[in-house]
């Protein structure tokens, strides 16, 4: 029998990470999940993947710092020996604003943690996995939004900004690794039931848009852990440089 394959999911406590770290334990993935700062959340997906026989690694790690994204890698080689996964899952959005009400600090702090975290966590991927590095390939998953496309103006252009710069990493590292044998793809996600929009001070902001969507209603998490899943397994081995909408048609 092969060893089971290497994954790990940054942001993986609560959300859609946390649907893609149960899918992928549940398909027989060996699990490594970041969080930044909700220990709880973390201890209660550990819980409860014991609960049904699989184990998931927990590490804090902010995406956001590159001491914690060494120190998050380190520990995965140091529990699982190889990569073979990457989700660049960890992000966030912030409070509704106009583009003059925005400060740099707001701007620094997007840009570092959507786009600086996942560059930083695909290159250490990269090492691992490449064929140029003495790896045996692999997969890395990033999480873009429909929000590249649509631009969320009065709303977060910032954040839209930042998942641009997401659509264009992918196509670019996917063509940069195609012959190492790691394949780069992104999932764009649109409106989707998680605390995210809470956290943007919107608790109401699916019920708002709800009418927006073409199919009349918010995607749930695991949808789009079903189609990360896709990207990763060895079904999607001729695709690479792919930006998927996983939006309900928005
Ligand atoms: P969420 O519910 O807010 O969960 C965010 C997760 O990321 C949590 O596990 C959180 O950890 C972690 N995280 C936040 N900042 C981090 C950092 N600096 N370092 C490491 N981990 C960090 O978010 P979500 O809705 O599941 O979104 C996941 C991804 O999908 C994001 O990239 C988001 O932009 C994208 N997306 C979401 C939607 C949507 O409608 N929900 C739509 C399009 C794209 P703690 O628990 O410790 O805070």
């Amino acid at each position: 029998m092969n060893a089971p394959k290497t994954l790990l999911v940054t942001g993986g406590s609560r959300g859609i990470g946390a649907a893609i770290v149960r899918m992928a334990a549940a398909r027989g993935w060996l699990v490594a999940f970041s969080y930044v700062a909700n220990r709880e959340a973390a201890d209660s997906l550990s819980r409860e993947l014991e609960e049904t026989g699989a184990k998931a690694l927990a590490v804090q790690a902010d995406v956001g710092s590159e001491a914690d994204v060494m120190r998050l890698f380190e520990t995965v080689d140091a529990h699982f020996g190889s990569l073979d996964g990457l989700v660049n899952n960890a992000g966030v959005v912030d409070q509704k604003a106009r583009i003059d009400e925005m400060s740099g600090e707001r701007l620094e702090r997007m840009f570092r943690i959507n786009v600086i975290g996942s560059i930083l966590c695909a290159r250490e991927a990269v090492k691992r996995m490449s064929s140029r590095h003495g790896g045996r390939g692999g997969a890395i998953v990033n999480l873009s939004s429909a929000a590249a496309r649509l631009g969320s103006s009065g709303e977060y252009v910032d954040y839209a900004a930042s998942k641009g710069a997401i659509d264009t990493f992918t196509v670019g590292l996917a063509r940069e690794v195609a012959t190492e044998g790691v394949r780069v793809n992104a999932v764009r996600p649109g409106m989707i039931d998680t605390e995210i929009h809470a956290s943007g001070g919107q608790p109401d902001r699916i019920e708002r848009m709800r009418a927006l969507i073409p199919m009349k209603r918010e995607g749930r998490a695991d949808e789009i852990a079903a189609a990360v899943l896709w990207l990763l397994s060895d079904e999607a081995s001729y695709t690479t440089g792919a930006l998927l909408d996983v939006s309900g048609g928005r």
